[in-house]
């Protein structure tokens, strides 16, 4: 077959490979980047969905809007509200198809062959993948336990002038990492003097373990004035509710979200009604909040489990921040004693010994750091991660 030129700038992910070894029986897999199916809250989903059919038919199994189901929209209005986003009304959002869609959608819209787009070393790989399939040219910006490092991001805007610049400031996938209060107020202050447009990935904000957060670039763009029109906001349900429902939403200037609309359009008309009136049902109904209690309370109980375990079991072999929230621990192998210094060599020998995680190089658009390694915490109870990470420290 002849396919498109634009493919050729990307292959399957690394990452898939990987997955097809964890059919094999009795691995234990701290890989996957998805919520634990055990607390989705089915009980709210099964009354917000008969709610839905039973309130309102039509809207729920009709066609829709590209932009999104009213009701929904005016719910994740108040959402970003109470989350500290204020004046995001609901004609400032559009609905997509999970966050994901949200991602090709600023390829599509912004991105043309050959222009440049800076994010963060390591960065999710599925925005890479799609930004390479618009033909981006791709800049690591390199992270620290903090997130991105500012002086090193503004240096990059200032060289590379680029399209826009996409980052994951709370609880990065893979990094983990919580990018700190005084960095998100220079990052806006930088998008303003270079006039750069900065997109917020944010689908695990509120998967937080202890305090709350500094407010999102949105929140926070109150305080920096000119920043707001520079900023694109992307939010999902997936992380905190179901990846399964597939609804996201993306906040943005008017021109954009417009443009992004009608590329909406032409890709799948619009979201799911029926996600969608189901979605506003569950908010509406005010099960969100307990929801959320819940999913911190035991992801933080897990990563406490995982990290407790690798200081034991691994010891100075490995190196990593305790994560303050998120699904996350991105961790550096030392090479210390002799021990296995790279994450492909170690994922493979952990494979052998029955656990999984994924590599870190393919997180990286450029200059991979080969020592690195995501480990989730979130599907596996705590004596599966006791389990697992006692076989890591066999496969050192
Ligand atoms: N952004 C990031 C950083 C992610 O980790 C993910 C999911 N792994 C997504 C976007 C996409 O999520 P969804 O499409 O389910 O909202």
């Amino acid at each position: 077959m002849a396919f498109a030129d634009r493919l050729n700038h990307v292959e399957t992910s690394a990452i898939r490979e990987l997955f097809k070894l964890l059919g094999k029986p009795g691995i234990i897999s701290f890989a996957g980047g998805f919520p634990d199916s055990a607390m989705f809250d089915v009980g709210g989903i099964r009354e917000a969905t008969s709610r839905a059919l039973a309130e309102e038919p039509g809207g729920a199994l009709q066609y829709g809007a590209t932009e999104g189901y009213q009701p929904l929209r005016e719910q994740l209005s108040a959402f970003m509200a109470a989350k500290g986003a204020q004046g995001v009304a609901p004609d400032n959002l559009i609905v997509t198809t999970g966050s994901q869609q949200a991602l090709d959608l600023l390829g599509k819209t912004l991105i043309s062959p050959g222009d440049k787009v800076i994010v963060e070393g390591p960065t999710f790989l599925a925005t890479i993948q799609c930004f390479r399939l618009y033909g981006a040219e791709l800049i690591s910006a390199p992270i620290d336990g903090q997130g991105v490092k500012t002086d090193a991001l503004e240096a990059l805007i200032a060289e590379h002038k680029p399209k826009f610049v996409y980052l994951i400031p709370t609880f990065g996938n893979p990094s983990g990492a919580l990018l700190s209060a005084e960095r998100r107020k220079a990052v806006l202050e930088m998008a303003v003097r270079h006039q750069t447009l900065i997109v917020e990935d944010d689908p695990y904000g509120d998967l937080y373990f202890g305090d709350a957060p500094p407010p999102s670039l949105l929140g926070l763009s109150a305080s920096v004035p000119g920043s707001r029109e520079l900023l694109v906001h992307c939010g999902s349900l997936s992380k905190v509710l179901s990846p399964g429902l597939r609804v996201g939403w993306m906040i943005a200037p008017p021109e954009l979200l417009a443009k992004a609309t009608m590329c909406k359009q032409f890709s799948d008309a619009h979201t799911s009604t029926f996600a969608q009136a189901t979605a506003a049902q569950y908010l509406k109904a005010g099960r969100m909040p307990a929801t959320l209690a819940h999913v911190r309370q035991v992801y933080a109980e897990r990563a406490q489990a995982m990290g407790d375990a690798l200081r034991r079991e691994l010891g100075d072999a490995i190196d990593f921040v305790p994560p303050q929230g998120g699904l996350f621990i991105w961790a550096r192998l030392t090479g210390a004693g002799g021990k296995v210094a790279d994450g492909n060599v170690f994922a493979k020998r952990a494979i052998d010994k029955g656990v999984a995680f994924v590599p870190g190089t393919p997180f990286y658009c450029a200059h991979p750091d080969h020592a690195t390694l995501r480990l989730s915490f979130a599907t596996a109870d705590v004596d599966k991660i006791r389990e697992g990470v006692a076989r890591l420290g066999q496969a050192l």
